[in-house]
């Protein structure tokens, strides 16, 4: 396969991690695992960054400032076998959080901690993926950057 020569010496496209403007070229932007940002090789982080992606593309074309916004955010389930599962939620500047989620101390799912209902939760994602995510639709209580409501930050 033809490659774009872009990468840098691992093949990763070197990227603003910020406002995901290469560093090859001012008028491409990165999102997803091509990019060297310090953020997981994930679905949720390749999600939340189109978000940004796509207003900082706009701006650029409108020759305004682009935002510095995306701060690295994941979220993610992992299924730890026998029914249940952990969620997972941390930044650039984050490990990991303890706390409840979507609801500030009500949850249902709860972060860092193996439940059943968190996979339940992750059952219930597979119906949100295709119907809502796939077509676009904004997902509720869901924000591209990591919100602090209901979770626990270690200093
Ligand atoms: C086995 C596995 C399990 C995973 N499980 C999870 C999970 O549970 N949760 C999670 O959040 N993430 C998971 N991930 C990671 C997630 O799939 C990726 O982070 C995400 O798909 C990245 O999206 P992307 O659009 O950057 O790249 P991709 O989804 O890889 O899309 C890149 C596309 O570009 C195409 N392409 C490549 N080269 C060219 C070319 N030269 N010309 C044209 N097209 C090209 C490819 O065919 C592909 O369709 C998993 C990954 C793997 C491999």
């Amino acid at each position: 396969m033809e490659r774009s020569g872009m990468g840098d010496e691992l093949n990763y496209v070197p990227t603003d991690r910020a406002t995901l403007q290469t560093k090859v070229k001012e008028n491409i932007f990165a999102i997803g695992d091509a990019t060297n940002i310090p953020a997981s090789k994930a679905g949720s982080v390749a999600h939340f960054e189109g978000e940004i992606l796509l207003e900082n593309i706009l701006r650029y074309i409108k020759g305004e400032a682009l935002k510095e916004e995306f701060d690295g955010h994941a979220n993610c389930f992992i299924e730890t076998g026998h029914g249940k599962a952990l969620l997972i939620d941390f930044n650039y500047t984050h490990e990991p959080v303890t706390g409840t989620f979507p609801f500030p101390g009500v949850g249902p799912l709860s972060l860092l901690k193996e439940s059943r209902m968190n996979h339940m939760g992750k059952m219930a994602f597979k119906w949100i993926y295709w119907n809502m995510l796939i077509t676009g639709r904004h997902l509720p209580f869901v924000s591209a950057q990591m919100t602090e409501a209901g979770k626990v930050f270690d200093e």
